[in-house]
């Protein structure tokens, strides 16, 4: 999160010397209710330009950003804080009737004129009923039970409503801030942000790194789990760890799924797929042996470190095991080092641990891996303590959890607590909105 912290300092820092440059006589109520609506205008504009070029997947942003599934944590708490600076921007112009009622309003000097004057009134229009709409997105997304599928397609209307607020941006914006940072940052905002709104719309993103492939095998594996293996053809590379987007030609659109398998020579890739919502319940009965799907990826930097100066202890929640997977059998195939590690598979039941024979396999073959299965209903919650991970926090280790948001949240805070080193705890996030 720390680049919305850098956006927003940047903003505070352009609006005070917008303010600095021409300071005002008197800063009255109405002065500063004029500068919050400056302020909280561009603090929500550039926020959503950025939201626009995370939007389009930069493949050159996923190392400085940890991964793309980090990109979208940061896209999403940007347009969240965006949205809540819009609210306030709007709410702010709204004011002025009551304000009136307290303050006298001093008379008004002549505006300067700005070759765009003519479009004031239809670009306020426009600002109204996109902050309306920036709302209701607000709502269905905080509301986490609105159905995924219709979230994303109402989520594109989004790039339209960040070009209408560019043309907002710029005709309202005071004609000094052209010649000082405040211009620069509206101008670099809207001009990015509208080439990464024409690339959403055109459905131009992750096209590049899209691949067909053909489905080789699709098999149940206990009652809430599919193996999906494909063969894809073109230049693919993976690291073990990353994930990538499947699309099943005439299903709905893409879903990231992790790649439960090491690079090889075939080229197969397979995914391990837990029932999860109503698309990944029916996948078993949509996909099948043959059938083409498009693979867009990999992305992501859940990757195996070979460091074997610091022990490092990995933790699986359920079906978080799938990157873990990719790793075991990387070590299996790639020479090098192996570190020292603790591999914790967290499942509710002994019949949950359906991956529990593989990992067993793999594991054998490597003896500083040690497995250790943790069942819930037999061991409780798990918990740094239950995982007896609390003595091992006076040697550092680094951290690596999928899984749950719960339990990483839970897992997290509880080994900070006991003094683990902050940033030695690594997380893949397995949620996008
Ligand atoms: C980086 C990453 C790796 C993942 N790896 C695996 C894996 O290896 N195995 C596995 O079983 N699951 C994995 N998931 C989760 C998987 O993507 C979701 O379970 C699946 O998309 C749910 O779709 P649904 O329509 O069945 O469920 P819904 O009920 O529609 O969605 C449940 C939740 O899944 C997420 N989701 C749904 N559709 C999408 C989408 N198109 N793009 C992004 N997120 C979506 C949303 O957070 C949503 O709230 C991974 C997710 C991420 C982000």
């Amino acid at each position: 999160m720390k680049v919305i912290r850098w956006v927003v300092l940047t903003c505070l820092a352009a609006w005070g010397w917008s303010v600095w440059m021409s300071p005002p006589a008197d800063m009255n109520a109405w002065w500063w209710r004029k500068e919050l609506i400056n302020l909280s205008g561009v603090l929500s504009f550039v926020l959503m330009g950025l939201i626009m070029v995370l939007a389009v997947r930069p493949a050159w942003l996923e190392k400085p950003f940890g991964g793309l599934d980090k990109m979208y944590r940061v896209h999403k708490w940007a347009g969240i804080l965006a949205i809540s600076f819009a609210l306030l921007h709007y709410g702010l112009d709204l004011a002025k009737d009551v304000m009136r009622l307290f303050f006298e309003r001093p008379v008004r000097g002549p505006r300067p004129e700005f070759w765009l004057d003519f479009l004031r009134g239809p670009v306020k229009d426009m600002g109204e009923w996109s902050v309306w709409l920036l709302g209701a997105m607000l709502l269905i997304t905080l509301w986490q039970r609105f159905p995924y599928h219709i979230w994303r397609y109402v989520h594109k209307v989004l790039a339209v409503v960040f070009v209408v607020l560019a043309l907002h941006a710029i005709v309202l914006a005071p004609p000094a801030w052209w010649m000082q940072p405040m211009g620069v940052l509206v101008g670099i905002a809207a001009v990015a942000g509208s080439v990464c709104a024409v690339l959403a719309l055109s459905g131009r993103i992750g096209r590049s790194r899209t691949h067909r492939a053909v489905i080789v095998s699709v098999e149940p594996q206990g009652d809430s789990m599919l193996e999906v293996v494909c063969r894809v053809s073109g230049d693919w590379q993976h690291q073990p760890g990353q994930f990538a987007f499947l699309r099943a030609a005439g299903h709905e659109g893409q879903h990231p799924f992790t790649i439960a398998s090491a690079q090889n020579a075939g080229n197969t890739l397979r995914f391990c797929i837990k029932k999860l919502g109503d698309y990944t319940a029916r996948l078993p009965a949509l996909l099948k042996a043959g059938d083409e799907v498009s693979i867009e990826g990999p992305y992501g930097c859940f990757e195996l470190q070979r460091d074997i100066r610091q022990e490092q202890v990995w933790i699986a929640g359920g079906i978080g095991i799938t990157p873990f997977l990719a790793w075991l059998e990387a070590l299996q195939s790639a020479p090098g080092p192996v570190p020292v590690a603790t591999l914790h598979y967290c499942v509710r039941s002994a019949a949950d641990a359906v991956h529990a024979e593989r990992l067993q396999a793999l594991c054998a073959t490597l003896p500083t891996i040690t497995l250790v299965i943790h069942c819930s209903d037999e061991e409780g919650r798990p918990s740094a303590a239950a995982l007896r991970l609390l003595d091992k926090v006076a040697s550092q280790p680094q951290v690596w959890f999928c899984g749950p948001q719960g339990l990483g949240d839970s897992l997290e805070a509880d080994l900070a607590r006991a003094g683990l080193a902050r940033g030695a705890f690594h997380r893949e996030a397995f949620q996008m909105r």
